[in-house]
């Protein structure tokens, strides 16, 4: 197997990689086996960002959604959850003490929630003018003329997830999506001029090893600045409630395998690797992750974005991540840096 193995690796690194070769690697059953890979994609984060860990601190502004994802707790079909969409102060205040923690990017995220578009707008504009931050907008599909909207405001990037490319499984998860649609989202997006960040999620009900390849051969083709994965995580109240967890080490394989295709992309330590294992976020910055997203949602709302069951970070005390970031650098070697973070490969 280890002539295997660096022979794919050999074929990573002169971009000639097949499906074939990435379904290999993934399949591999034992951290042992992996180990090489892990080394590699260690060595190659290391070549490109040294210790460096870009913070980018996460506003969840709402959780009204247009969309009932099966597997998301905030979707639109689960009536538990009580919605709530901050005031312009509310983000604003969040931002501001982002800031004043040494945080220099901001990420608003929400649900699917186009009747916040005014306010994305206007957050942006206070954000950029009055705070100098980088501005990542997180808040699903939109058309071209919304986009330039958000852009006009001063929005730097544009986190879109494809979820997973494999048309079969994507359809079964989305009653109400298309994938070819969200597909164009990512290069209307990058064409547009935003950095432009996508991701799966890794052990969803149903997917397959190859299924995964094909996501990072898409990776591969679409450049993205940034890739966000993270475990597939049940929640009670969706129709896949009870299905199993992902696993780390699945999420941890596919995180080295995306540095290895992508050296230069951002690749954070996700908030769903902390929740599956607690040092599911230091493996993740050993192994090749170089940004970290901690959570400055006002407390009070937390409890209602729950994407997934036992979400960390709902109930610690509010300011409290960024010094929990720091350690969670420092126990995987790393340092975290004051920097508003700009891609490398940016178009
Ligand atoms: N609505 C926006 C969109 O569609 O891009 C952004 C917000 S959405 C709630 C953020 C991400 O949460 C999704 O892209 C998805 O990958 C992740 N997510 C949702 N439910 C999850 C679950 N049960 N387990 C793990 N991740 C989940």
């Amino acid at each position: 197997m280890a002539e295997t193995i660096k022979s794919i690796l050999r074929d990573i690194r002169t971009g000639t990689i097949a499906k074939e070769g990435l379904t290999c690697l993934i399949s591999i059953k034992t951290r042992e086996e992996f180990q090489p890979v892990f080394e590699e994609s260690a060595r190659v984060c290391r070549r490109h960002f040294g210790d460096r860990v870009y913070v980018r601190g996460i506003i969840e502004f709402s959780n009204y959604c247009r969309k009932g994802c099966f597997y998301c707790g905030i979707n639109k079909a689960n009536k538990k959850v009580g919605r709530y969409r901050l005031s312009l102060e509310e983000i604003l205040a969040a931002a501001a003490f982002m800031k004043k923690q040494g945080v220099l990017t901001v990420v608003l995220q929400s649900g699917e929630d186009p009747g916040s578009d005014g306010l994305v707008v206007e957050a942006v504009k206070k954000i950029k003018n009055d705070l100098d931050m980088a501005v990542t907008l997180s808040v699903g599909e939109r058309d071209g003329k919304i986009y330039r909207e958000f852009l006009k405001a001063g929005a730097d990037r544009y986190l879109l997830r494809i979820e997973t490319t494999d048309p079969g499984l994507f359809k079964k998860l989305h009653p109400d999506d298309d994938l070819a649609y969200r597909t164009q989202c990512l290069y209307d997006l990058k064409e547009l001029g935003f950095e432009v960040g996508t991701g799966i999620m890794v052990g969803l009900p149903g997917q397959a090893l190859g299924s995964i390849a094909g996501d990072l051969l898409f990776f591969r083709k679409l450049n993205p600045a940034m890739v966000g994965i993270g475990p597939f995580l049940p929640h009670q109240d969706t129709p896949l409630r009870g299905r199993k967890n992902s696993d780390i080490f699945l999420t941890l394989k596919t995180l080295a395998l995306i540095r290895l295709l992508l050296p230069q992309s951002n690749l954070p330590a996700t908030t769903a690797m902390g929740t599956m294992d607690p040092t599911g976020r230091q493996q993740a910055l050993k192994i090749g992750a170089n940004v970290i997203m901690p959570n400055f949602t006002p407390s009070q709302y937390r409890e209602n974005y729950k994407l997934y069951d036992d979400k960390i970070c709902i109930s610690e005390e509010y300011g409290r991540c960024a010094a929990c970031t720091a350690g969670i650098a420092a126990a995987a070697g790393k340092r975290i840096v004051k920097s508003k973070g700009y891609a490398k490969n940016r178009a």
